[in-house]
């Protein structure tokens, strides 16, 4: 049995005092595991895992990342923050900053590394993503693949245990979708703990562990990819695929 990283535990959220935005929400992700997030539009997955790196908060039940209880400890969030990469739908580069600049900022910053080691680790991560002769362009200068596939490098420099994605493909032309879904597939072979929200099935089915389905808040259904999207349980996840297929 792997070691659980992450652990819902009846965790419930509100938006405002009325919007019930999480459910009861009880799930265990264990270290390595790679888990695909679905689910019709508004029904929570964004806020789900933006409270696994404290950009949501939640007002009941706990939540655990890596032996740390998410509370209102300043210090405690730090400590989580330290150990979770995010990327999101609109990349959220800095436009005024060349692309080596995004990624040395926050090691530099905030992880008080030398400007020489920052800029050798962040050519290490841009290699990786392919993009390393892009380094001295500045975000607007690329295509929507390679500013994603940058804010992918940017997150991995902070040597994540746990990465969260956020639709990173959704905002990107068709023809970029694949370069940025390859280089995922490859991060995925080392073997750290992923969570991501997405609808790309086929990445699903060549990576996902495990398919959580969402809807209304509440986790309606999870499966391997293969039972998921061949044998959904639920009237709400059968009507949710018949839709994305
Ligand atoms: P999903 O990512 O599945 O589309 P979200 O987690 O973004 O869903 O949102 C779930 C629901 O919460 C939606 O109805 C959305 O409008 C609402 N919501 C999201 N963020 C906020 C916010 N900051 N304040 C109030 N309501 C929000
Ligand atoms: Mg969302």
């Amino acid at each position: 049995m792997s070691e659980p990283i992450i652990t819902f535990n009846k965790v419930n959220k509100w938006y405002g005092n009325n919007y019930h935005v999480l459910r009861d929400i009880d799930l265990t992700v264990t270290k390595g595991e790679r888990i695909v997030v679905c689910g019709p539009s508004g029904s929570g997955k964004s806020t789900l895992i933006r409270c696994i790196n404290r950009l949501e908060e939640h007002q009941q039940g706990n939540l655990t990342v890596d032996g740390v209880e998410l509370t209102d400890d300043v210090k405690a969030i730090d400590d989580v923050r330290k150990k979770v990469g995010m990327v999101f739908q609109q990349f959220n580069l800095f436009p005024h900053l060349t692309v080596l600049e995004n990624l040395t900022l926050s090691p530099m910053w905030v992880g008080k590394m030398p400007k020489k080691d920052a800029e050798e680790k962040a050519m290490e991560q841009l290699k990786r993503v392919r993009i390393a002769e892009q380094a001295n362009k500045y975000p607007l200068q690329l295509s929507g693949g390679q500013q994603q596939r940058v804010a992918i490098a940017r997150a991995l420099c902070l040597k994540p245990k746990i990465m969260l994605f956020d639709e990173p493909t959704s905002a990107l032309d068709p023809e970029m979708i694949k370069e940025v879904l390859d280089v995922m597939v490859e991060m995925a072979s080392h073997g750290i703990t992923m969570i991501c929200v997405t609808h790309e099935m086929g990445f699903a089915k060549a990576v996902a562990d495990r398919v959580i389905f969402m809807d209304q808040g509440q986790i309606v259904e999870q499966n391997t990819p293969t039972e998921f999207f061949n044998n959904p349980q639920s009237d709400r996840s059968k009507d949710f695929l018949s839709k994305i297929l």
